[in-house]
């Protein structure tokens, strides 16, 4: 086709016309944001309740961002990990200290969650022993290894046979967990709270007890930070609602990945190992060429200042409270409930309804995402502001009331 007419045709048929079909037909295309305010190509804008999954924790356009990254692109770009450079290297320590990791601890750079899942993966095997078990219906990426660890038979099975021997327990039964784990385990991998899953939260001591029966039978215990962490829950890490250190030492996980939000929408993943699982890996076990990439580096740096500065952990707390009642007030007898924590929640509604909402919503200026059929997951930015919150809760109760009318009474 020429490019003539190819701009001939929508939008919608260029992009299903070039791009791969694993991915739905976007419903708008995008075109600028700022903060928590988004426009489409049309220039009719939304309110931004998603933040590109978890990603965009200073919104859209932050300045302290965008000057981080231009300064480092136009001072040093990309240098692979042949050299060393400042930005990677005090990412790595700045992330020890958040997650108050103990001595010996060190930091793996990478591009993506799945990636940091990978790596993370790949440290299991030098366990000497065989098995990883993970939870029902979690979610840890999309390659052929993190999609191993994801146990969701739809996404699994087109893809079989798949690396490794995995096993999976329920999510938040630390009894079946217990009773999973053994000499065989080379590793437990969780999410402190599944994500896209629907935004589950376990019970109070999941993983705490994850980590006791981990130390009981000599496994490593990974946590998945890649949705829950850098204060998208109210602390740096979801783990550290469980665990944190105390007077008889460390006591996190052994391993905690690192993506989504960290980079405020540069691609960067990161894997923690702590202990002994920080220096496990050998020179050449592993690598990645944009690995610890400058830039990312720099933007990581910019999302870690602007959190810290302006006490955002904190903030996600105090909205929490505000936005979970609130929304179902809004919702006008549509929502059932609201889980999470922090600014990652989800409302589940009154039947199976959600994309539909997720559509009203869109049609009403607010960007949210149907994560199950029955919820609707919002992760705003750390940033949002409250004018943000008053206006994305007026569109909300639009939108809710307009799904309601159109519903046919039982
Ligand atoms: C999004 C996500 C991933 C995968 O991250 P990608 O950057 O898309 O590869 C892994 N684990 C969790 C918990 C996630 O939410």
């Amino acid at each position: 086709m020429t490019q003539a007419a190819s701009t001939a045709l929508h939008w919608q048929q260029r992009w299903e016309r070039s791009i791969m079909s694993n991915y739905s037909t976007p419903p708008i295309m995008l075109a600028r944001g700022e903060g928590s305010r988004l426009w489409d190509a049309q220039g009719r804008e939304y309110v931004d309740l998603i933040a590109g999954i978890a990603v965009n924790a200073l919104g859209h356009a932050h300045p302290r961002l965008t000057d981080a990254i231009c300064s480092q692109l136009a001072t040093l770009g990309h240098t692979s990990n042949l050299y060393a450079t400042a930005p990677a290297m005090e990412l790595a320590e700045r992330l020890l200290q958040l997650a108050d990791a103990p001595e010996g601890s060190r930091v793996f750079f990478c591009n993506s969650g799945a990636e940091a899942n990978e790596a993370a993966f790949k440290l299991t095997r030098l366990t000497g022993r065989p098995e990883v078990i993970v939870a029902g219906n979690g979610f840890h990426g999309r390659t052929m290894g993190a999609l191993a660890l994801t146990a969701q038979p739809k996404k699994q099975e087109p893809f079989r046979p798949l690396p490794g021997q995995v096993r999976v327990v329920p999510y938040g039964d630390a009894g079946a967990l217990e009773a999973a784990v053994g000499p065989t385990t080379a590793a437990v991998l969780l999410e402190p709270i599944q994500g896209e899953g629907g935004v589950i939260v376990p019970p109070d001591g999941y993983l705490a007890r994850a980590r006791a029966v981990c130390d009981q039978a000599g496994a490593l215990l990974l946590v998945d930070e890649v949705q829950t962490g850098i204060g998208r829950t109210g602390t740096w890490f979801g783990f550290q609602h469980e665990l944190a250190a105390g007077p008889a030492g460390w006591v996190g996980p052994d391993v905690i990945t690192l993506a989504k939000g960290l980079g405020g929408g540069l691609p960067i993943g990161a894997v923690i190992g702590t202990g002994a699982s920080g220096t496990a890996f050998t020179p050449g076990m592993h690598g990645s060429t944009f690995g610890g990439n400058p830039v990312a580096a720099a933007a990581a740096h910019a999302v870690l200042d602007v959190i810290a500065e302006e006490g955002l952990m904190l903030r996600s707390v105090d909205l929490h409270r505000r936005l979970a009642p609130a929304l179902i007030e809004a919702s006008g007898g549509l929502a059932a409930g609201v889980r999470g924590r922090g600014l990652l929640l989800a409302v589940e509604l009154d039947g199976e309804v959600s994309t539909e909402l997720e559509r009203q919503c869109r049609e009403h200026g607010l960007l949210v995402n149907a994560v199950t059929a029955t919820a609707i997951r919002l992760a705003p930015a750390l940033t949002i502001t409250d004018l943000d919150v008053d206006c994305a809760l007026e569109r909300w109760h639009l939108a809710c009331t307009a799904l309601a009318r159109g519903r046919v009474p039982a």
